[in-house]
């Protein structure tokens, strides 16, 4: 509509037509409101039954909520109305009819199971609260690409249709692709690598990750997006320095761009930016610190991974985001490089926000015949990852990288208490569709 105005730019003194769906309507008799709103907000339209067209009223005040209607009218001040205005239609047009009966309310006056929004995820998304939600993982992720980009990174997209996963294993879904067995990348891992290599040398995905999960848990999706970087000629730590940098510039920009939708999520008072400078402690130092909590029934061992029970002890006692760094090599993969000097332990790091793993990465093995040797302790064959390998024969500089969960970033900048909050169309053991 080429001369719509948005429901909060009306100005009184103002004639517009205006757009959206009918939120509210209340009959007093004599006069009654309509309250029609839009992506930005809501206004209210007043119809004065003696001073107003028949036709036009019975338009206004027939229609079942949530019909989308366009009107035409004169913006007045009005204290009392919700947002300081309202307006006084002169032509009122029905461009969408609701049904009467709704399978979620958009108002929020009844509340729904998170199974039936997410089942009517377009009605859910009426709500100013889901709407926010979706608005800041949109500024999250541009924060995230103009930050990358200011550190000198490629955007790459690379294939999701792959012939084998990352790293062998069980959590890859296999799809027929033209008769062959094929698989949903679980991990950009392989290809982003084989760009340090290249001429691009620095880069950066934001895409798809799939992943059997065997357990629907608030913080797994089997169909994730993952935020993944990877440069030549750094280390672990300085890798560290970049996830802190695109961690630290996500709460910036949430900050500095979504007052109005922290404030429909009710986060306006405490939302904080971290600090940066997040604590490192190494796995040695974490499973003695968790041990300590006397949190665990059965004390953790040098070489166990940390359990929920393990990782939940160690967040509540830090408090904030924190890198937990030199892994054993062991509960590591392969293409995490080890240790100069000592092979037990690794260059793997993971990130966490108090309880939750947000990123997992590390110093690559970029060496051919440890790369080789390391396939082989893990149980996998190289050969089959020969395009992958054969490349770490002409010129594979020193790298390192990781892999950071988006709906897992926006979990923990929100407080979100699970992960499907922060997707539109979650995809879990249950539900494949819509
Ligand atoms: P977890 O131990 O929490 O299952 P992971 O160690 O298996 O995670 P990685 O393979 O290290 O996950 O993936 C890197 C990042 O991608 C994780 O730190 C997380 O932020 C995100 N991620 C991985 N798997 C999922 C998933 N199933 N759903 C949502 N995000 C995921
Ligand atoms: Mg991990």
């Amino acid at each position: 509509m080429e001369s719509r105005t948005y429901a909060t730019a009306a100005t009184p003194g103002d004639t517009v037509t205006v757009a959206g769906w009918v939120h509210e309507i209340r009959d007093l008799g004599g006069i009654a409101f309509l309250i029609l709103r839009d992506t930005t907000g809501k206004i209210q339209v007043k119809f004065e039954k003696n001073d107003t067209d028949d036709e036009l009223v019975e338009t206004g005040l027939n229609v079942h909520r949530e019909s989308v209607l366009s009107v035409t009218g004169s913006v007045e001040a009005e204290e009392r109305a919700p947002t300081g205005v309202e307006m006084v239609p002169t032509e009122v047009d029905v461009l969408a009819e609701a049904d009467p009966e709704l399978p979620l309310d958009p108002s929020g006056k009844v509340e729904a199971e998170l199974p039936t929004r997410l089942d009517n995820r377009t009605l859910d998304l009426r709500k100013s609260e889901v709407q926010a939600i979706f608005e800041i993982r949109a500024v999250m992720l541009q924060a995230v690409r103009d930050t990358f980009r200011d550190l000198d990174c490629t955007e790459i997209n690379t294939p999701k249709i792959v012939a084998t996963g990352t790293e062998g294993g069980t959590e890859l879904f296999p799809v027929t692709y033209f008769g062959r067995e094929a698989f949903m990348n679980q991990s950009p891992q392989l290809f982003k690598q084989l760009m340090i290599g290249s001429g691009l040398e620095r880069v950066f995905e934001v895409g798809p990750i799939f992943r059997a999960e065997e357990h629907n848990t608030p913080r797994h999706l089997n169909e994730a997006t993952s935020i993944d970087f990877e440069s030549a000629f750094i280390d672990d730590a300085e890798a560290m320095d970049v996830c802190e940098a695109i961690v630290v510039a996500a709460y910036e920009a949430v900050a500095a761009n979504c007052e109005d939708e922290l404030a429909a999520l009710g986060l306006a008072e405490t939302f904080e930016v971290p600090d940066t400078g997040f604590p490192r402690l190494s796995y040695g130092a974490a499973i003695e610190r968790i041990n300590a909590t006397g949190a665990l029934d059965t004390p953790l061992a040098w070489g166990d991974d940390l359990s929920t029970e393990a990782e939940r002890a160690l967040g509540d006692e830090v408090g904030g985001h924190y890198f937990i760094t030199d892994w054993p090599s062991e509960i590591k993969p392969f293409y995490i490089k080890d240790r100069d000097g000592d092979e037990t332990l690794s260059t793997g790091f993971d990130l966490m926000h108090p309880r939750l793993e947000l990123v997992s990465g590390g110093q690559r093995e970029h060496r051919h015949e440890q790369l080789i040797e390391g396939f082989e302790q893990q149980g996998l064959e190289p050969e089959t990852f020969e395009y992958y390998t054969k490349m770490f024969r002409y010129g594979m500089p020193p790298h390192a990288g990781w892999g950071l969960g988006a709906e897992r970033l926006l979990m923990t900048i929100l407080g979100l208490e699970n992960i499907r909050e922060a997707v539109i169309f979650p995809r879990d053991r249950q539900r494949l569709s819509p």
